[in-house]
């Protein structure tokens, strides 16, 4: 018997079935083209204004030791008790983590790598975080941080300084309607003695406290104030306030910040329920939110965390710090920024036939060289189907490369659009190839390129 017959005898496995299509994972996003020029433009303005304040770029793994985040963030958080991406390794049995947050990360490499054995340190970071959500607007399981960590700074003026550069920020995108929100946790021992009151009133009202609430009330019973729950506004309302239980350093701290913020001209609203998820923070925490995105409105939260560089094995550095959502601010950029200029380049270049392509594969790497955005025309097609391509690009002009001009080592040069979109189109002229980038340049620029 031969192969073929047994093969014959087998239709169902013979026959290609089309492969099932996969999907990416839910709550986690492709960028695709349109939406990444926005986040370059983001980024490259970022950069800019990074420097802007003495702040230098960090950049750490997106996998952590799980024991960063549990001793980082806290045990009895929301993060650490339900959002982290945990798994062994397969391989060594190791516990890690896909950062959630950055905070952790970036003093965990400070410490390590002794960044701040000549002083403090001002750095910033951008990238993926993870944490396993309920996905709706505004809220990813991957999403993406842009973040700045002060190292070693004790004084009111570095709170007011990484707030100032949160402003700056929103104006240099052309943000409106963010709004600042700003409040003092005080210390530890402060907060101790609001944790007891806290306590006692919550007992009191045990009835009225949700499975949440009930069970934060001896552990982390601060975050009954942090919760969404409607049913339980009223009450939150009605709790003692931190405010009541700061001692001197702490008020004059927040006072500190409060003036130099008046002094610049940076409006701001005392949110005395302001605590911030995060057990790490002390003293100012602060929030700047819109109305703009429904429900999760919330831009960036930061604060200062002056007890995190020992916590994680460091000697003692008081620092402040926020992070902002970059998928939140790219959408209020949508929103109220200036629209994004559809991406163009400057040259396609049309060419038929093989002495042709040859020709024109050399040209438009010599149009590169001389610093010209170039789409070559690739695919094969009639030069009427690659002009309706050369339309598409956005490009200003086509080259022409047929085998007449391959082998007198000339182009046609078309213009495709003048200044004013109309203005020159169609023209056409027979440039010799040695000239061509000049002439380009030349071209480019008296169009305003
Ligand atoms: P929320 O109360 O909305 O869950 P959070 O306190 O957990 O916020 P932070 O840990 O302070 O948020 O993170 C800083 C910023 O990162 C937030 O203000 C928000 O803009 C953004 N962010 C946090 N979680 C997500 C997420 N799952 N998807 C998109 N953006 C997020
Ligand atoms: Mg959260």
């Amino acid at each position: 018997m031969s192969d073929e017959a047994s093969f014959a005898s087998e239709p169902a496995a013979s026959v290609p079935r089309k492969a099932e299509r996969l999907s990416g994972v839910k709550g986690m996003n492709d960028l695709l083209p349109g939406d990444s020029e926005r986040w370059e433009r983001l980024e490259q303005v970022v950069a800019h204004w990074a420097r802007g304040y003495g702040y230098r770029q960090i950049r750490t793994p997106i996998v952590e030791h799980t024991a960063l985040f549990k001793r980082g963030i806290g045990e009895v958080t929301d993060i650490v008790e339900k959002e982290m991406y945990s798994f062994e390794d397969a391989l060594n049995g190791e516990h890690l983590t896909l950062r959630p947050e950055n905070t952790a990360g970036v003093v965990r490499a400070a410490i390590e790598h002794n960044l701040l054995y000549d002083g403090p340190k001002r750095l910033w970071y951008t990238g993926p975080m993870f944490r396993h959500e309920r996905p709706q607007r505004g809220r990813y399981r991957q999403f993406h941080q842009i973040g700045v960590e002060a190292l070693g700074f004790a004084g009111p003026d570095i709170d007011a300084e990484v707030i100032a550069m949160c402003q700056r920020l929103w104006d240099d995108l052309g943000l409106q309607d963010i709004r600042l929100e700003l409040n003092s946790i005080g210390d530890p021992a402060e907060r101790r003695g609001h944790r007891e009151a806290l306590i006692a009133y919550f007992e009191a009202n045990a009835s009225q406290l949700d499975a949440d609430a009930q069970r934060r009330l001896h552990t982390n019973p601060l975050r009954i104030l942090d919760t969404k729950n409607p049913a339980m506004q009223a009450l939150v309302e009605g709790a003692p306030r931190l405010a009541d239980f700061l001692g001197e350093a702490s008020r004059e701290h927040f006072e500190g910040v409060q003036s130099l913020l008046r002094a610049i001209g940076i409006p701001f609203r005392i949110n005395p329920r302001l605590v911030r998820g995060l057990d790490y923070y002390n003293r100012t925490v602060f929030e700047w939110v819109t109305d703009r995105l429904g429900a999760q409105g919330t831009v960036c939260g930061g604060g200062r965390y002056d007890p995190l560089v020992e916590m994680l094995g460091g000697k003692a550095a008081p620092s402040c710090g926020f992070a902002i959502g970059v998928e939140r601010l790219l959408e209020l950029m949508r929103e109220t920024g200036e629209a994004m200029p559809e991406p163009a380049c400057d040259v396609y270049v049309v060419h038929q036939g093989d002495a042709a392509r040859t020709v024109a594969f050399t040209v438009a790497e010599g149009l590169r060289s001389a610093g010209l955005d170039v789409v070559m025309h690739a695919g094969g097609g009639g030069f009427k189907a690659q002009f309706k391509r050369a339309d598409a690009s956005g490009a200003e002009f086509a080259v022409v490369i047929g085998d007449d001009e391959a082998a007198a080592r000339t182009a046609t040069v078309k213009s495709l659009r003048g200044a004013d979109g109309a203005r020159g189109a169609g023209k056409q002229e027979s440039v010799p190839l040695d000239g061509l980038s000049d002439y380009l340049v030349d071209a480019l620029v008296a169009t305003g390129d």
